[in-house]
């Protein structure tokens, strides 16, 4: 029992001590969620920025620990708006077998290597859009990370998600059988009790499938009605929470939009009517270029080298409209479609597609910030802002691929990669 008792304040002394350790960062430039600065300071202390600004203006603590970084740019923690860290690329294992096959606990299992994956490329937050038939392994992975037990970003989760009846797969199996589908089916007033179980059970968020392929060709097509959505909303904004939808056909965007949600996923077919009402209703698109392009690479094509598929030629008009109309645009990749660390690959195809870099920037910082709520704690360098801090190697605002080269990963003050020493 003594041995316990001491174990216990040693603990709780190692504690303090790291709470309270200091740092002065010293980069060559800091992008501070909206402007790049040069020749700024941030200072931190425990898990909170303490100040950030013009180096002469900061107040330096004796004890702080001063970490120069050379042709090296701080931003904040990076935020990935769109992930599935319980699916890995359909190149390895396809969609239908990972939700069919593979129990929760492997998926699991896998998940704590996506989230590692993911800090470590200097994504410090995370919104995970569905587990995909994994239950709510999402709030478990989630409270695991909170709690230290493993390294991982922050996470904002659906849960299961919501399907309509029939929309969804995996489908095509013989009717004699209950096929489980990767998200929870609900219709009319039943999405009410479905949408507080799902809460009750940890959602942060509700994300609803407002079309899906199930069209008479396979096309995409709206599977719950405008009066469905609307309820669907009503019932989430009322427990403080938000809708995000699945959208890609102009129907079902222009429901989910004007029934209150808050991001529209994919957006495929996004054109100039959409871009004005969603700027109209302040509703970011989170793209995810890198799905679609993940996927035509998976059925062979070889990235300019072959024809351009359809999909991919659509995706990028839409982007382009969304951009060009000045709609909000967030970083969502849809990443765990191609695999969790290659985060910076959505980015790179925004700016492929005519996005400046530095709007690519504050897509995966302030403005994913504000989708998830949290802009007066992530997303910037600001003082009193959360310690999540990422360098990188040289200007990811002339070339976005910088962000590839994590230097050193902080997380609510503590360092998680340091490739320095
Ligand atoms: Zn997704």
């Amino acid at each position: 029992m003594k041995t316990r008792i001491a174990l216990l304040f040693f603990c709780a002394g190692l504690h303090v001590s790291f709470a309270q350790t200091s740092y002065l960062l010293l980069p060559d430039r800091v992008f501070d969620g909206e402007t790049m600065h040069t020749r700024w300071a941030v200072l931190v202390q425990g898990n909170k920025i303490m100040a950030a600004g013009p180096r002469e203006s900061i107040k330096v603590p004796k004890e702080a620990v001063t970490l120069t970084f050379t042709y090296a740019t701080l931003t904040p923690g990076l935020i990935e708006g769109h992930s599935h860290l319980f699916l890995y690329p359909y190149n390895i294992t396809d969609w239908e077998t990972q939700v069919l096959k593979e129990s929760d606990a492997y998926r699991t299992a896998l998940a704590t290597v996506h989230a590692k994956n993911t800090l470590m490329a200097g994504f410090t937050t995370v919104r995970d859009l569905g587990t995909e038939g994994a239950g709510y392994a999402d709030v478990a992975l989630k409270r695991a990370i909170n709690e230290g037990i493993i390294p991982g970003p922050r996470m904002w989760v659906a849960g299961r998600a919501i399907v309509s009846t029939g929309s969804y797969g995996p489908k095509g199996y013989d009717n004699d059988q209950t096929i489980m589908l990767g998200a929870e089916p609900a219709d009319g007033n039943s999405l009410i009790k479905v949408v507080r179980d799902q809460i009750g059970n940890g959602a942060d968020f509700v994300k609803v499938y407002a079309d899906y392929r199930w069209g008479i060709y396979g096309e995409d097509r709206p599977s719950f009605t405008l009066d469905e959505l609307k309820l669907v909303n009503e019932v989430t904004r009322s427990s403080g929470r938000v809708l995000v939808c699945h959208a890609k056909s102009k129907e079902a965007m222009i429901r989910a939009i004007t029934a209150g949600a808050e991001t529209i996923e994919h957006g495929d077919y996004l054109d100039e009517e959409v871009a004005q009402l969603m700027k109209a209703k302040g509703v970011t698109f989170m793209p995810t270029l890198g799905a679609v392009e993940s996927i035509q690479r998976y059925r062979g094509w070889d990235k300019g080298k072959t024809p351009e598929p359809r999909l991919v030629t659509q995706k990028k008009k839409s982007f382009k409209i969304a951009y060009e109309a000045g709609v909000k645009i967030g970083l969502g990749g849809d990443v765990g479609v191609y695999p969790h660390g290659e985060n910076v690959y959505e980015l790179e195809l925004m700016v492929e597609c005519g996005m400046k870099p530095i709007e690519a920037l504050k897509a995966a910082t302030s403005v994913n910030a504000r989708i998830l709520h949290l802009e007066n704690e992530i997303g910037f360098v600001r003082e009193g802002f959360l310690a999540d801090l990422v360098v990188v190697e040289g200007d990811p605002t002339q070339n976005i691929s910088q962000l590839r080269k994590v230097k050193w990963v902080m997380k609510d003050g503590k360092v998680y990669r340091d490739e320095m020493k």
